[in-house]
């Protein structure tokens, strides 16, 4: 992970998130520590009109740690297609 952001509690998710990082994907830790959006990503690409759907967020609390990583891991593969055209 990036210098400066917190690991998230769940493992499966935090494994996600650092292969968004890999990929290129920004992370942002939410400002409020209310309890349900643990932050939000980005895709690198996010100033592109076909990107305006990658962005996701992140539960901090999902029912389930590895349904949420496949999200995630799902939202990265979506972000790629989008790059090979129609
Ligand atoms: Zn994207």
């Amino acid at each position: 992970m990036p210098a400066g952001s917190e690991r998230h509690p769940d493992k499966d998710v935090n494994a996600a998130l650092e292969a968004m990082s890999e990929a290129g994907w920004r992370i942002e830790r939410a400002r409020s520590r209310s309890a349900h959006a643990w932050g939000k990503a980005f895709c690198p690409y996010s100033e592109q009109r076909a990107h305006l759907d990658c962005a996701v967020s992140v539960s901090g609390t999902p029912r389930s740690g590895g349904n949420e990583a496949r999200r995630l891991q799902g939202r990265i593969r979506r972000c790629q297609r989008i790059g090979e055209g129609p």
